[in-house]
């Protein structure tokens, strides 16, 4: 039946805190299925729970899928569309109608326990090493619609008395359902419990506004992390009890992401202490004070940020690495993401960041150097062309934006220091005139090509007698003063005469063995 129906998937975060980056691959799995298939994808803020309500939260989530280039095409900061309100405490009205459905056709009940009665039961069972829950078989020691007699409720309602309604699961049952990652799920009710839909605040839990919102939103794929599977037994008898099992959305549970270990969920904690961003933004609990950094904040680059997550957990069964979020959309498929727990891993991260720095327009990276320039080297005067080379050549050295001054400061200030290593290394008595015969020719060189000047270093090598291997890494010290560096005539031709002499003059004045 779904298969008929356009493809409709939501993403549906609780405003709980800052986004985990887990969150956010599930929204990317969601817009990339969305996208594949024409159809459309939701945010729905599932913001039942109250207590919960961490100002800052929900428009932290708009402004993550913003930055990272995915967003809905509907919903709570993406244009009202037929389906609104999406923020289920805007639709508080709409769910007792189904919880009395559920209570009127035998599926649920009224339950008047008090948090006496629960911790009650909860101790008796105990007591005996039964599992406390409120189940087939406690429901019948408790204070509910079908214990009392039918005046009483009525009074108790009446009197508005606090209740909650529960579901009724049957004793023993199967529950089967297949998962587009998992395959056949069959829980027994017995392993359930008789959870609470609807609260006499006139609040759904977060099942019934998940299911009946599902339904409402005409959901055809349920694309969600892990942690709901438990869930999903309980979401298909809800479907199935409101006579929308017709129209039940697919489900498809995504494996966990993983610490670097492999040793468990992949927590805030992990993090901080390892040195990696779990947030896609910066982020700053109002509560707590408590800040934590986002990927954003930390130099990553936001097709970086898609292409990585959109590894943990899915391969495309090819040795592509590096997919932009169109190529992204056209290769991935629910078939290919993993049931295992996927690890996140620090080093793979930078690479992609270091990659998609390469990608990106030396014009586009410019203003960046520009403005550490300005900051270290006020009174510096270079042209957009000269600093616009630096940055084509010194991204393929970086992992980040922010490194760009690090790593090019020598194309606009002379080396302060000389890597030592390298001098005690590579520094003899031929130095002094290997330095003064490359001046020499360089300053005789008409055009400052990156091969006329390695012809003219060669030449210069050959006439002293000395291997390329024992004097190139000096030569790059003298230029830069570090030892590694982009390709080193190439890095000269972008120098110039003037620079490269002045720097070769600088370095034969001090550098000594
Ligand atoms: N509100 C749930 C969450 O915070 C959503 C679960 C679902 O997608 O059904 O992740």
């Amino acid at each position: 039946m779904t298969q008929d129906r356009r493809v409709r998937v939501r993403f549906a975060p609780s405003p709980t805190g800052a986004l985990h980056i887990g969150g956010v691959r599930t929204a990317l799995y969601n817009y990339l299925f969305a996208k594949k298939h024409g159809g459309d994808f939701v945010l729905r803020i599932e913001d039942t729970d109250q207590t919960r309500f961490v100002p800052g939260a929900e428009e932290y989530i708009i402004e993550s899928l913003k930055w990272l280039g995915i967003e809905p095409n509907e919903g709570v900061g993406f244009g009202e569309g037929p389906h609104a309100p999406y923020r289920q405490s805007d639709r508080k009205p709409m769910y007792r109608q189904f919880a009395e459905q559920l209570i009127a056709a035998g599926y649920a009940y009224y339950a008047f326990d008090t948090a006496e009665d629960l911790e009650a039961m909860r101790e008796r069972l105990k007591a005996s090493n039964v599992d406390a829950k409120y189940d087939g078989i406690t429901r019948s020691a408790m204070k509910n619609s079908l214990t009392l007699p039918e005046d009483e409720v009525k009074r108790k309602l009446e009197n508005g008395d606090p209740y909650v309604i529960r579901i009724k699961l049957p004793r023993k049952e199967e529950v089967k359902f297949h998962d587009e990652i998992r395959g056949w799920i069959i829980v027994n009710t017995s392993q359930m419990d008789d959870k609470v839909l609807f609260k006499s605040d006139g609040m759904p839990t977060y099942h019934l506004a998940n299911v009946v919102d599902d339904w409402d939103m005409k959901t055809t794929h349920v694309i969600r992390g892990e942690e709901w599977l438990p869930s999903a037994p309980l979401h298909v008898l809800l479907y199935r009890y409101l006579g929308w099992e017709d129209v039940m959305p697919k489900f498809a549970h995504l494996p966990l992401l993983l610490k670097p270990d492999g040793t468990g969920k992949l927590s805030k904690r992990d993090g901080d202490r390892l040195g990696f961003p779990v947030f896609p933004l910066d982020w700053e609990d109002p509560k707590t004070g408590e800040k934590s950094s986002g990927y954003k904040q930390a130099g990553y680059l936001p097709e970086a940020v898609v292409n990585l997550l959109a590894f943990l957990g899915w391969n495309p069964g090819t040795h592509q690495e590096l997919f932009s979020l169109e190529e992204l959309i056209a290769a991935f498929t629910l078939e290919r993401v993993g049931k295992h727990g996927a690890k996140f891993d620090q080093n793979k991260a930078k690479w992609y960041n270091q990659q998609y720095v390469r990608k990106v327009d030396n014009h586009l990276l410019a203003p960046s150097l520009k403005a550490a320039l300005a900051l270290n080297v006020p009174e510096a005067t270079f042209s957009d062309e000269y600093i616009e080379k630096v940055c084509g050549i010194v991204k393929e050295k970086i992992s980040f934006v922010k490194e760009l001054w690090d790593y090019s400061n020598y194309f606009f200030i002379e080396p302060a220091n000389y890597d030592e290593g390298v001098i005690k290394k590579r520094y003899n008595e031929k130095v002094p005139q290997l330095l003064s015969d490359l001046i020499e020719a360089f300053s005789a060189l008409a055009e400052f090509s990156h091969s006329n000047t390695e012809a003219a270093y060669n030449a210069v090598l050959a006439k002293n007698e000395v291997a390329s291997k024992d004097f190139l890494q000096l030569f790059r010290v003298c230029l830069s003063g570090v030892a590694g560096g982009p390709p080193i005539f190439e890095m000269v031709e972008i120098f110039g005469k003037d620079k490269t002499i002045q720097h070769l003059n600088k370095a034969s004045a001090s550098i000594k063995g």
